[in-house]
């Protein structure tokens, strides 16, 4: 039996592969750092044979969890791994954790197994979506800077309105539900309907979909290539050179609107939150926000308004992070942070699959219609 995990976004450690029904295996954490929570994996060997897996380390991620979630079921609780034998269709597989160690087995149908802890975002699906979107009419691509590491940080920029709306991905690199949703997103605004041609003449749209691309191809779970939490870079003298890229190109055009995409190993639903609590913040700013997702859940069943801020909202907004940085340095902007599950939702679960890109993806097809009203509110004389 053979593991692998030394292709681009691969990650785990084995420690003993010898008996298939006694897999062990550790999770390395990202360079510099003590984050750790992604692997991504190959595995061959007889098909029909049961698998045992053990990340011997799952407990160690524990160390760094979000204040004020104790109440929370934490990561290794219910967000199982997926499988797939094409790279393409993912299922859940049953899981355990003792409080340490974090188990799951398969019985594969195929000697070729993929495993992770969410659907992978190959880079060469992502490197001929760019070239796609970029070959449609009306559609600039342009690489905004660098990262540590060399690598483009591209931006597609399409639409001719005056307003400036933004969206942007994968600060935090395993969180490829926002690859997924992107893509939805984009694919209804590049064969407009109604909805897209609105958004698309009130307004340019700025799309940054990977600001982590050197996180990405290293498997890292949040950090870049240097160990640093890019979310928390964005009120620095010096950021990141990722963060510093996107910032820079933002005070070039402004910001009248902009969704920060993420995703949550803890929560068991889709999360939006606007940017409260920032010294700019008014009150007055709430309601767009409400009619924001109150437009979004007319379009997608998945969304459902009014969650409150897990763990409770912050008295004061760390501006460190990016949709506070954004809420506050463009006061009139509205700007979210948008949480999407890698656990199951609680509402329209689906045991099969869970949370998966095909939500993700419809997620981010229905977010053109809220996104439209908020153009078309801000166009009124
Ligand atoms: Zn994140």
């Amino acid at each position: 039996m053979k593991i692998e995990a030394d292709f681009p976004t691969g990650r785990v450690e084995v420690v003993d592969a010898s008996d298939p029904g006694d897999i062990r295996l550790r999770v390395p954490a990202d360079t510099g750092t003590d984050f750790l929570c992604w692997y991504n994996f190959r595995v061959t060997g007889p098909a029909g044979v049961l698998r045992r897996f053990t990340i011997e380390n799952a407990s160690d991620s524990l160390k760094l969890r979000l204040p004020n979630r104790e109440n929370q079921a934490h990561q290794w609780l219910g967000a199982g791994p997926v499988a797939s034998a094409d790279g393409e269709n993912w299922t859940r597989l049953a899981h355990h954790f003792d409080g340490r160690a974090f188990r799951f087995w398969h019985v594969p149908r195929h000697e070729v197994t993929h495993y992770a802890k969410f659907a992978p975002y190959p880079p060469e699906r992502e490197a001929a979506f760019l070239d796609r979107c970029a070959a449609a009419p009306g559609v600039t691509r342009e690489a905004i800077g660098q990262s540590t590491e060399g690598r483009r940080i591209e931006m597609l920029r399409l639409g001719s309105g005056p307003l400036n709306f933004w969206v942007i991905a994968r600060q935090h690199p395993s969180e490829t539900q926002g690859a997924f949703f992107l893509e939805g997103m984009l694919e209804r605004l590049l064969t407009p309907d109604a909805d897209a041609r609105a958004l698309l003449s009130a307004a340019t749209l700025q799309v940054v979909p990977n600001v982590n691309p050197d996180g990405w191809m290293r498997g890292h779970t949040r950090a870049n290539a240097d160990g640093l939490n890019l979310n928390r870079e964005w009120s620095a003298d010096n950021p990141a050179p990722e963060v510093a890229a996107v910032r820079d190109a933002m005070e070039r055009t402004g910001v009248d609107f902009c969704l920060d995409c993420h995703a949550d190993n803890e929560l068991e639903y889709v999360f939006a939150w606007a940017s409260e609590n920032v010294p700019a913040w008014t009150p007055a700013r709430r309601q767009p926000f409400e009619l924001f997702e109150r437009n979004w859940a007319k379009a997608n069943p998945d969304y459902i308004p009014g969650r409150a801020y897990p763990g409770g909202c912050p008295a004061e907004a760390d501006l460190s992070m990016g949709w506070n940085w954004i809420g506050n340095r463009f006061p009139d902007s509205l700007s979210i942070l948008l949480e999407q599950p890698f656990k199951d939702v609680q509402e329209r679960p689906d045991p099969l699959t869970g949370w998966s890109p095909q939500r993700a993806h419809a997620l981010g097809r229905a977010v053109v219609v809220p996104m439209a009203a908020e153009a078309a509110r801000r166009s009124e004389p």
